[in-house]
């Protein structure tokens, strides 16, 4: 079984703590095994106080948080909702769930994230078209912030609600704002390869009172005020585990210590791997003002830097990723851009040459807080071998 396999290298595997048993310990004695619970109001206090936001809820999934998301921003049938091509699928599938259709716009390429330029194309576009989109997702892709002060203010400018996907994003800050608080509503994951893991989960966090209460009306059932099963909406079974909240609340503890590992991680592979021709550690250094939990060390092949080294021929991302299995270690390419997936083939897309290059040329290293930098060496030495 892979995860018995010790020798392998995993690209995010858990890490886990000496204190999360002790609360999933406690629920069981309690007798806790339920969507509510103390695991859960002190998961969501913590949740608050890390990204500093004044309500969270707890749900079984960071997809399910933004499926509630879009809903609270008014998301139905026939809407439209402006994303980043370059991101994983959970971010787009929630809009289809809804009958609505994703409008896909392009990255730029010094944090990768969604381009004001296209996106401001992709929103006047729309209206000329006869329809303003209803919503904005926020991605912040591995990790590094997006350009918050452009695409707020664009949003502001046309009126158009943000929803901040920061699945990948925890810990990571804004001038020094956790990331997470910027849109309307913010979402977290907490699944099994993200920078902290109840094994599946997710939030929902807001400044807005009303819609925390409609996130955890709508998360279970929706049920009326009444004594009697009593339903005027479709609602959803989206709340977390107390089980579940407890390893999370463990994990909580954690977060400056994990965000900590996975900087020094990648600054261990910025160094060690300069030397090697033909790859460049990628998103360094950090735009001025941001501060990136590193959930992931991405790299590019073919540096576009006239003065770096050439990729041997024929090395491209696939081939490296092949040979470090040989090795026993676990890399991937950059998210596929969602326009190019069969799933979104006829979605409008507004430019779309910057995540297409970043996905021919990018791979993702293992990066977990638990690698040791012995770990690390292995990497970078079947990586010397792959590009020599
Ligand atoms: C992981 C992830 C999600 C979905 O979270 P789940 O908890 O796996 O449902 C959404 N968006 C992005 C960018 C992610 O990386």
């Amino acid at each position: 079984m892979r995860s018995q396999d010790y020798d392998r290298l995993y690209l995010s595997p858990p890490h886990l703590g000496r204190h999360e048993l002790n609360y999933v310990h406690k629920a069981i004695e309690d007798n806790w095994v339920a969507p509510a619970g103390p695991n859960i109001t002190g998961f969501e206090a913590d949740i608050c106080a890390a990204v500093g936001v004044p309500y969270a809820v707890a749900l079984t999934s960071g997809t399910a948080a933004i499926h509630l998301g879009l809903i609270l921003l008014g998301v139905g049938p026939g809407d439209e909702v402006l994303c980043p091509s370059f991101t994983f699928v959970a971010t787009a599938n929630p809009i289809v769930y809804l009958g609505a259709t994703p409008v896909f716009v392009d990255s730029e390429p010094e944090t990768w994230n969604l381009c004001p330029e296209r996106l401001r194309e992709a929103i006047v576009d729309r209206i000329a078209k006869g329809k303003k989109p209803k919503a904005l997702i926020l991605v912040h892709l591995y990790g590094m912030p997006a350009k918050l002060p452009e695409i707020l203010a664009l949003a502001q400018e046309f009126d158009i609600p943000i929803l901040e996907d920061a699945a990948e994003a925890l810990g990571s800050e804004w001038q020094q704002q956790p990331l997470g608080g910027f849109g309307r509503v913010g979402v977290f994951s907490f699944n099994g390869n993200k920078i902290l893991t109840t094994s599946g989960g997710g939030a929902l966090v807001t400044y807005d009172r009303a819609l925390a209460e409609r996130a955890r009306f709508l998360a279970t059932q929706a049920k009326d005020d009444a004594p009697h099963y009593q339903h005027s909406e479709t609602g959803y079974n989206y709340r977390l585990s107390n089980i579940l909240a407890g390893i999370g609340r463990g994990q909580m503890e954690l977060l400056p210590e994990r965000v900590k590992r996975r900087r020094q991680i990648f600054d261990w592979y910025r160094e060690h791997l300069a030397p090697l021709p033909g790859i460049t550690v990628a998103l360094a250094p950090e735009p001025a003002g941001s501060r990136s939990n590193r959930w992931l060390t991405t790299t590019l092949l073919n540096p576009a830097d006239p003065e770096a080294a050439p990729t041997a021929p024929g090395a491209t991302p696939e081939t490296l990723r092949l040979h470090l299995e040989t090795r026993n270690i676990e890399s991937r390419p950059l998210w596929k851009p969602l326009h190019l997936q069969p799933l979104f083939a006829a979605a409008p897309m507004y430019g779309g040459a910057v995540c297409e290059d970043l996905f021919a040329r990018g791979l993702c290293l293992p990066s977990g807080s638990a690698m040791t930098d012995g770990d690390l060496r292995r990497v970078k030495e079947a990586l010397a071998e792959a590009l020599s």
